[in-house]
């Protein structure tokens, strides 16, 4: 009913199965065992802000003691509702987002390809295009739609006197407008256009600036003939 299988991100859940099978040893009370282990490791993660700033020694001891191999990703968590995670690179805005911004923010700003709002992942226009997910495309608040082109962790103009975590997640989007000519299916038993969740835009090149409370949702996102057919996902959880 959302699209195929690898637009969605559920795998990341079924390879916890995987991670829970390694949480037990015998065949003596399994459950317990991974119940232990599960909170245990839970009770760490909870400290990884801790390891912001830590060397790599300590964040390498970390990642052995809940990961294994894998690399814990960095994430660091911003004022409302988001959390940027992974790499970043540094850099000055352009001259286009210093007139969206105006003197709001300072001059250098992060830019992160990956980030989750209210417990749902997003992610740039060009990262998602490369690791085939469908994870850009938004629905605003306000009606917009459009694909993100940019997750930019900003540091405030506050004026504040001594060093401060004045800072802020905004989100530049691609704008969609609206086509025209709309699917219309319409279902003479139930007398409904049944297509009306199915809306069809166009990709313009003109910039929304958003902050992650402006999301709605997230939209699952097919392109057929130059149109962008769009689907809402639906809002689990709005914590
Ligand atoms: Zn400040």
């Amino acid at each position: 009913m959302w699209g195929p299988l690898w637009a969605n991100s559920s795998f990341i859940y079924e390879d916890t199965i995987g991670t829970l099978l390694e949480m037990f040893n015998g065949t003596k009370a399994v459950p317990e065992q991974i119940f232990k282990r599960f909170f245990n490791t839970k009770t760490l993660m909870h400290h990884t802000e801790l390891f912001n700033n830590a060397s790599d020694d300590v964040c390498d001891l970390f990642n052995k003691l809940v990961n294994k191999d894998n690399t814990v990703l960095k994430s660091y968590k911003v004022g409302s509702g988001a959390r940027v995670v992974g790499n970043y690179t540094t850099r000055v805005i352009t001259v286009g987002e210093s007139i969206l911004f105006g003197n709001y923010i300072e001059a250098s700003v992060k830019e992160f390809k990956r980030c989750f709002i209210h417990h749902t992942l997003y992610t740039t226009e060009m990262y998602a295009a490369n690791f085939k997910r469908n994870n850009s495309c938004v629905a605003l608040k306000n009606g917009e739609h459009g694909s993100i082109k940019s997750i930019l962790l900003c540091k405030l103009n506050c004026g504040c006197l001594s060093a401060c975590k004045c800072e802020e997640v905004y989100l530049h989007i691609f704008r969609f407008k609206k086509d025209s000519r709309q699917l219309r299916i319409y279902d003479d038993f139930a007398k409904v256009n049944t297509a009306k969740q199915i809306v069809k835009f166009r990709k313009t090149h003109e910039i929304l600036l958003c902050k992650p409370n402006d999301i709605l949702c997230k939209c699952f996102c097919y392109v057929h003939d130059e149109s962008i057919i769009l689907i809402k996902m639906p809002v689990l959880e709005n914590v």
